[in-house]
């Protein structure tokens, strides 16, 4: 028995390589042992590579060195899965001679997720046990897959009913008696469907916007269909080291490693996760939210404040749910299991049940006041009372309470049962407890929780602003909405920033701008174009206009004169000399906007960890993933740029721009 035993995951680092070169040396030195079975101590197999060691050049023995002590032992060896067999680990178990599974493990090969393809012979030998399709999806996507359906498609040979280790051990004694070794290499690739093989391809590569490791991870299957093993297996690996050590693969592995330490709360002590949640308002971040919660295991009470709300919020989450089972991800019965938890009402009898109440009512101070007064008397005292503004004070709901230790931010983002940000807004007196136990509340919705200090649009919203300023900005000094939008699609993010205002509607930042207006320092440069859109009745998509035309049914806006007209008379009016803008320009004052402004949030402590602030644009607002954030980012160009970047930033903004110290903010995202 090989018991890999490195804690907590079992990860494939240099000493566990080291210790299976040697053990399979014993094993294949030892007359007495006929067969061997390999297997995770605890409470996984091996969850996948030391993903900390890529940043470095890898010490020998390397995983395919590993694997080759495997396949060169004479004795067959099983892997006893349980847990995760991910990456590097699963291409360890199918450097074995066969696989049995306990049946929740899972599988998979994500590589391309960071940045890489795998590069222990996973897209050479898993096109000899599984259709060449099944195995090119799963090595395109990264998709985890569980030990059931891997048994069915060939990943794994067995299930285990009982312990895992004994039908290995079962397996292997067999196999010695048998047939002996059955190495993967031996075999001959599986029969291509074509139609099958090339679907996959077209839908990896659809759009034209596939990532590089994406198209790697296509050659190397093909390879691996049409050359002999070694050769197959010697590209994959060249490959895999190239991108290993490139800019995207540091990027995303950068982002792994934010993901993991966000939420954390130093002084807290999560207690248990509650089981009944109350949702106020049914609108449209309340039936999200709901549905995300359902989604999750825990029993959802809605209320609003009339039977109609009430039925409407109903039916916009059986919407989100029918549609989860129109595209396979739930099963009709889950779906009934998720109805079933659901109860919902016009009347707060409910309340006094909840363990957590999350208020998504409108965005109006007096009215979520109102709520949190009426939340005080009636919620249970140790309830923890959430609340999902985009932008008001958290602390002056929380005095409006008896339970201030207890009033916390859970600021979604729409579409919230989709985005998997949550910002956890840590008022001046929410405990340390409670803000630890809302970040793991987090996590159990499959979500990033990201803490936010108390501030005007906490981490996301604050930074998007200063961005969306000067996007405002360059439409003044000479751009169109759609210049600036094609320049910051270009360079990765999912939408620009006047198509997303449109999508999100212009009437929220128009209404903060109204509330705004009063304490507004005068000489900050305003530019009042999305007002008089709004005045206009432009709000964005839901009105078929905003800074874009909507005709019904088009995918996207287009570009409208109307705008066009309203930007050039603003300018003539204002005696303001358009000049002509070009990308570069474009994309280098909207990004050093976002910079200078997170450097701000950091420094204020609104943001704990420079990570947090790259999480936060990639998962809020679309920030290419594949550039690891803006403070990541900004740490890989030239000072010399960004520099002269901040500079046309600050000229913009004119007598009131801060800046940050971006310096020390770069350097704390260790890039
Ligand atoms: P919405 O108008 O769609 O829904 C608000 C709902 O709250 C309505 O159904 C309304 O009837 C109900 N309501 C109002 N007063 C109530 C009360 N006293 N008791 C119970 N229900 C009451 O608004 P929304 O877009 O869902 O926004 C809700 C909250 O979420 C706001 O604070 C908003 O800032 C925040 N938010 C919105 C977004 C977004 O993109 N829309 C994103 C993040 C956060």
């Amino acid at each position: 028995m090989i018991v890999i035993d490195n804690p907590p995951v079992n990860a494939g680092s240099h000493a566990v390589r080291a210790g299976l070169i040697a053990a399979i040396n014993t094993i294949s030195a030892d007359p007495q042992i006929m067969s061997s079975v390999l297997v995770g101590a605890g409470s996984t197999f091996v969850s996948g590579s030391d993903i900390k060691e890529f940043s470095l050049p890898l010490m020998d023995p390397q995983m395919p060195a590993v694997i080759a002590a495997l396949e060169a032992c004479p004795k067959p060896i099983v892997a006893a899965i349980h847990g995760a067999a991910l990456g590097g680990g699963y291409e360890l178990a199918l450097g074995c001679d066969a696989r049995v599974a306990t049946p929740d493990a899972i599988l998979g090969l994500p590589e391309v997720t960071l940045g890489m393809i795998p590069g222990a012979g996973g897209t050479v030998r898993l096109p000899r046990i599984t259709d060449p399709a099944v195995a090119l999806d799963l090595i395109v996507s990264g998709r985890r897959i569980a030990a059931k359906r891997a048994v069915e498609l060939g990943l794994v040979d067995r299930l285990a009913s009982g312990e895992v280790r004994d039908a290995a051990a079962a397996l292997a004694a067999e196999l010695a008696a048998t047939t002996g070794k059955r190495r993967l290499r031996d075999l001959p690739v599986k029969r291509v469907d074509a139609g099958a093989y090339g679907k996959v391809v077209e839908a990896a590569t659809r759009g034209g916007k596939a990532r590089p490791q994406v198209l790697e991870a296509i050659a190397a299957v093909g390879r691996a269909l049409a050359l002999p093993f070694d050769e197959a297996l010697a590209a994959e690996r060249s490959v895999f080291q190239a991108l290993r050590q490139g800019d995207e693969a540091a990027a995303l592995r950068h982002l792994f490693f934010a993901e993991r330490v966000a939420g954390k709360v130093e002084a807290g002590n999560a207690s248990a996760i509650p089981e009944k949640v109350t949702v106020i308002g049914a609108g449209l971040m309340g039936s999200g939210i709901a549905s995300s919660f359902l989604g999750a295991g825990f029993e959802v009470h809605m209320l609003d404040t009339s039977e109609e709300a009430v039925e409407r919020g109903r039916q916009s989450i059986a919407a989100i749910e029918d549609q989860a089972v129109a595209s396979g991800r739930i099963t009709a019965p889950e779906r009934q299991r998720r109805r079933d938890r659901l109860s919902t009402s016009s009347d707060w009898s409910n309340v006094g049940h909840a363990d957590l109440v999350v208020e998504a009512a409108f965005e109006d101070l007096d009215v979520k006041k109102e709520i949190f007064r009426r939340l005080s008397a009636e919620a249970a005292p140790h309830s923890i009372l959430a609340t999902n503004t985009s932008y008001l004070d958290v602390d002056i709901l929380a005095v409006e309470t008896n339970q201030p230790q207890n009033v916390v931010g859970l600021h979604f983002f729409s579409p919230a049962h989709i985005m998997r940000l949550v910002e956890i807004v840590r008022g001046a007196r929410t405990s340390p407890d409670v803000l630890a136990t809302a970040a793991r509340i987090a996590r159990k919705l499959g979500k990033i929780p990201v803490i936010s200090g108390v501030a005007e649009g906490f981490i996301a919203n604050r930074i998007f602003m200063a961005y969306r300023q000067q996007c405002e900005y360059l439409l003044e000094d000479g751009a169109l909405p759609e210049d600036v939008d094609a320049a910051l699609s270009a360079f990765g993010f999912a939408m620009g920033p006047f198509a997303t205002w449109d999508m999100a509607g212009l009437d929220i930042a128009w209404r903060t701008r109204r509330r705004l207006a009063a304490t507004r320092d005068p000489q900050e440069r305003y530019v009042p174009l999305l007002d008089q859109l709004c005045e206009a009745g432009r709000l964005g998509r839901k009105s078929g206009a905003g800074w874009y035309r909507y005709e019904a049914g088009a995918p996207r806006g287009q570009p409208d004169p109307v705008v066009s007209d309203l930007i050039e008379k603003h300018r003539k009016n204002n005696q303001i000399a358009a000049r002509a803008i070009d990308a570069d320009e474009i994309l280098a004052r909207a990004l050093a906007a976002i910079i200078n402004e997170a450097a701000l949030v950091l420094d204020e402590g609104v943001a704990e960890r420079a990570s947090d602030i790259d999480l936060v644009l990639v998962h809020g607002y679309g920030f290419p993933k594949h550039r690891g954030g803006p403070l990541f980012w900004a740490g890989r160009q030239p000072g010399a740029e960004i520099a002269a970047a901040l500079e046309m930033v600050a000229r913009a903004c004119g007598p009131r721009f801060r800046r940050g110290p971006v310096e020390r903010a770069i350097t704390l995202a260790g890039a």
